[in-house]
This record gives structure tokens, C-alpha cells and sequence, in this order.
């Protein structure tokens, strides 16, 4: 029976020195409540109770076990509770869970496991403070021996029985489990307009509690300083006579039910895999300068929506290891790059489907500008290898050069002789970036270089292809064309002519193991 479980939890509180006071405290403190119009969940909470399964059946039932357990002497009745509003007192109905089940519906989230967390009306902060002062007061009128022993009682946050209830039934209705940790978080927003400004008094008590500001932006005058926290605080100092005053204690019954809001949010997956761009008109994202777009397609375009579409999460944040300029195809084994999925219905895809993402991305209208490999599941841990390997990734670069005199067998040799052992440029910020970057002289590593003739035809004698493999962060261009004598030595200065020029470079390798082997 539910009225002799209540009856052994009072029993079992023992916060005084004899069961019958005890007794005698708890059935005080229960009429009072009652009173004050609270409900029989909230009841429970302020007596403390942690066995949220008594808090399981419903109102009507709970209300009828409270009433056979602890005769009341009068009783008013209220539709909703002047604590929680509803929220708690209904929160088996389906004004919570129907809207959890709609939401599932249109994201049917592949992870079986969730999470849950609550945002009750900002009014019920205050309302548990007034309804605790009036609990004070009665008790103090009834029972004033024993009144004092009440403050050993830690009245339980409203969240705890309310996620407890939900999650059960949640649970139930769609067969995935409660985990504090999941990686899916469902997030219930219980709003109460009428009640939304009940904590205003708080900036009018002497010692002025909260302190509140009008912000007016976009033509909307916002209060600003009313954070849960910081009304939180505010209500801890405040004191029993001036809310009194300023309130109404208990607080006053409403008879609007709240407005529920769900979001639900997992955690982000990653996508990692490499890319190449064979066109010299292409930039690696979207490139736009006043909302107008400059380059016709970019590398992310090609790549994300096809990631978005079969992940189907809300955005897709696209990073690369390092870029290459729009002119500069990547070639070789292409650039690793990650997607970082946001709120993913399906974080983690069938192997199969990988490799169905890189069929789609490859046999697009794009294929002929980006083609992607070794698409695969990736962790947020291996994005790292993206980031840290910045600095001491090396790449290896195919360039046709422009030399200002016939390229002869002799300058190729003696490029080619210099260039084996690898040197060492001193470059400094290049004039084409320096109004975005600090003037400084940095040393960079080429580890190797080599040049061959474009051919023995006439009309190609001045052109030469000279592949190369440098340190990160070497200025390739700015290495080929001296920038007037910026880079030193540069490929003037090697072959011994008075100028060279850069005409078209290819990336044709970035050596870093990526994806992971582990994956
Ligand atoms: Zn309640």
C-alpha cells in the first residue's frame, strides 16, 4: 500500500528524539504544504525524499495515499501546484513526453542511449523559496517546539523526481536507455509566461539582492543580470519578513500550465579522409568578399553535403591539414582534411557506406574538380594529428618555372647537384601577404629539390619543372621568384640567372599517415 510506504518514510526520518514527535513534525509540515497548495510531489520534496519510486504514481493516486496516511484537517484545492506549476506535479503526461516522441520521430538517432536534463520555469526558484518560508512560519505556529528540526531537511531540486519520471517512461516507449554520460543529450525547456518577471521583487529588497539592467537591441528591450545563478543567490539572502513584504507567501496559485520546449543534441562525430583538386579555380571553402562569391566551387562544397546527407546532422565543419592557394591543384595522395558532423542522427555509418559517400563524391558533377579517398570514421583525439602536424608536416611540390635564359643540360645538373643534400632559405614575409602578417625573417628547410627540362624544343628552353619537398610553411612562390631578394637563396640566385618566375604549382604530396592506420 502506497499510504503505508509514506507512513514508513516518515517514520524512518527519525529527525526527532521520539517517533511521535517525529510524527507529529511531519504531519504539520504536510498540512501546511497542502495549504500553501503544493503538490504531492512537491510534498515530497521538501520532506526530502530521495526514493524517487514513491514520487511514481500519479498525482490523484499520490494525493488520495497522502490523504489516508495523514488525515488532513482542512484542505484547499488548487488545479496546479503553486511550486512547480504542473511541471513536476504532471510530468508523467503527455505534455512531456509527447513532445520527446515527436522530436525522436523526425531525428531518430541511431545511439540507443541518452542523456536528460531539464530547465524548469525560473519562477519555481522563487516559488520553493516562498512556499519554504511559509512551511517556516506554520511550523512555527503548530508545532513550535519541534519547528527548528525541520532545517536538517535538504529539500530535493525538482529535476531529480522529474528526470526520474521521464526517463522511465521514455525508456519504456522507445527502448533506449538512460545513461548520465550518453552522448545524447534531450533537453526539456518548461517556460511559465505569467510567472517570468516574479523575481523583479528581488531588486526592490533594501540590501538590493539582484541587480538588473535594460538592454535594448534590434528594438527589444532585454532585462539582463536575472541568470538562474545569480537569482539563486539572490534568493539564499533573502529574509522571510521583507518577502513578506515585497511577495505574497505562499506564493499565489496560477492556473496557466507551462509551454515545453525539447532540444536534443549528440555529441559530434568525425569524419576524416584525404581530398584532390585537379582545377586551378578552385579554393579550398567557400571564398566570398562582400556575400559575393569569387571562386565558381570550392573543395568543401564538393565534400560536405554528401557527408551532411547521409550523417544527417545539423552542420558539417570542414578542416584541412594546411591549404593550398585556388590556382594550386593538390595532386598525389591528395590533403587530409576531417569533417567535424554537428548533432548527428548517425554519428558513426556501416563501413560500406564510407565507401558509398566516396563513390558519390567522386561520380558527382564535381568529379572532374575534387575527388576524395579513404573517407572513414575517424576520433576527436586524431583531429589533433590535423592541428599538431601544422608545423612539421613536409610537402612535396611540382612547379613549371619561367627562367629568364635557356635552360641548359650544365644549370640542370648544377641545381640538380645542389638540391640532393637539401638547404636551408631564410624568407622573409612575403610582400603579398604582409599587410595580413607580422614582418619577420623565418629559416625554412627544402630537403630536396630537383629540375628537369620542360624539352629540347626551341620554344620551351626558357620553362623547366622542378619538383620539390619543404618544411611546412615554406613560401614556394616566393622560393621560385626571389621576391626581390626577400628569399635567399632562391631559384635565380641557384641556377645563376637573372630571373625565374613561378607559372603553375601542384601539390602532389602532404606527408602525414591520415587517416589513422587505426581506423
Ligand atoms: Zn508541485
Amino acid at each position: 500500500m502506497l499510504s503505508d510506504k509514506l507512513n514508513k518514510f516518515v517514520l524512518d526520518q527519525k529527525i526527532c528524539d521520539s517517533d511521535q514527535d517525529n510524527n507529529s513534525l511531519f504531519i504539520a509540515a504536510i498540512n501546511g504544504l497542502q495549504q500553501g497548495a503544493c503538490c504531492s510531489r512537491c510534498i515530497l520534496r521538501f520532506m526530502g525524499c530521495t526514493d524517487f519510486s514513491l514520487y511514481g504514481p500519479s498525482n490523484k493516486i499520490l494525493e488520495q495515499a497522502f490523504d489516508s496516511a495523514f488525515p488532513p484537517t482542512s484542505k484547499i484545492q488548487v488545479p496546479l501546484c503553486s511550486v512547480c506549476l504542473g511541471t513536476l506535479q504532471f510530468a508523467e503526461q503527455d505534455e512531456i513526453i509527447g513532445p520527446i516522441v515527436n522530436v525522436f520521430e523526425k531525428k531518430p538517432y541511431d545511439t540507443r542511449s541518452y542523456c536528460l536534463s531539464f530547465t524548469p520555469p525560473i519562477s519555481v526558484m522563487t516559488r520553493e523559496r516562498l512556499m519554504y518560508f511559509h512551511l517556516q512560519q506554520w511550523l512555527q505556529t503548530h508545532v513550535p517546539e519541534l519547528a527548528q528540526k525541520w532545517e536538517d531537511i535538504i529539500t530535493i531540486d525538482s529535476k531529480e523526481p522529474m528526470r526520474y519520471l521521464v526517463s522511465q517512461q521514455f525508456t519504456a516507449l522507445s527502448d533506449r536507455v538512460f545513461e548520465p554520460s550518453s552522448p545524447l543529450r534531450i533537453t526539456v525547456v518548461l517556460e511559465h509566461a505569467p510567472s517570468s518577471d516574479e523575481h523583479l521583487f528581488l531588486t526592490s529588497t533594501k540590501k538590493q539582492l539582484l541587480v538588473v539592467r535594460k538592454v535594448r537591441k534590434k528594438g527589444i528591450t532585454k532585462i539582463v543580470g536575472t541568470s538562474r545563478p545569480v537569482v539563486a543567490e539572490a534568493l539564499k539572502n533573502l529574509e522571510a519578513e521583507e518577502a513578506r513584504v515585497l511577495t505574497t507567501v505562499p506564493p499565489v496559485p496560477s492556473s496557466e500550465k507551462c509551454t515545453v520546449k525539447i532540444n536534443t543534441l549528440h555529441e559530434a562525430g568525425y569524419t576524416g579522409g584525404r581530398y584532390l583538386k585537379f582545377s586551378r579555380e578552385c579554393s579550398q571553402t567557400p571564398w566570398c568578399v562582400r556575400g559575393k562569391k569569387l571562386a565558381e566551387i570550392s573543395v568543401s562544397e564538393c565534400i560536405v553535403d554528401v557527408l551532411q546527407k547521409h550523417h544527417q546532422c545539423q552542420a558539417v565543419k570542414f578542416t584541412t591539414a594546411g591549404r593550398e592557394d585556388a590556382n594550386v591543384r593538390m595532386l598525389g595522395t591528395g590533403r587530409p582534411f576531417y569533417c567535424e558532423l554537428v548533432d548527428p542522427v548517425r554519428p558513426v555509418l556501416p563501413a560500406e557506406e564510407y565507401a558509398q559517400m566516396e563513390a558519390e563524391i567522386n561520380e558527382s558533377s564535381t568529379k572532374d574538380v575534387v575527388q576524395v579517398r579513404h573517407i572513414c570514421p575517424i576520433q576527436l583525439k586524431d583531429t589533433n594529428l590535423i592541428k599538431a602536424g601544422e608545423e612539421f608536416k613536409r610537402k612535396t611540390y611540382q612547379a613549371l618555372i619561367w627562367v629568364s635564359s635557356s635552360v641548359t643540360d650544365e644549370m640542370v645538373k648544377k641545381c640538380n647537384d645542389f638540391g640532393r643534400q637539401g638547404f636551408e632559405i631564410s624568407q622573409h614575409t612575403p610582400v603579398r601577404v604582409s599587410q595580413r602578417r607580422a614582418m619577420m625573417e623565418r629559416s625554412k628547410q627544402i630537403h630536396e629539390l630537383s629540375m628537369v627540362k620542360v624539352s629540347d624544343k626551341e620554344e620551351d628552353a626558357r620553362f623547366a619543372v622542378i619538383t620539390m619537398n619543404t618544411q611546412a610553411g615554406t613560401y614556394i612562390k616566393e622560393f621560385v621568384h626571389g621576391d626581390l631578394q626577400r628569399s635567399l637563396p632562391n631559384m635565380a640566385s641557384i641556377l645563376g640567372v637573372e630571373a625565374a618566375d613561378l607559372l603553375e604549382l601542384d601539390v602532389t604530396n602532404v606527408d602525414l599517415v591520415w587517416p589513422p592506420q587505426s581506423n
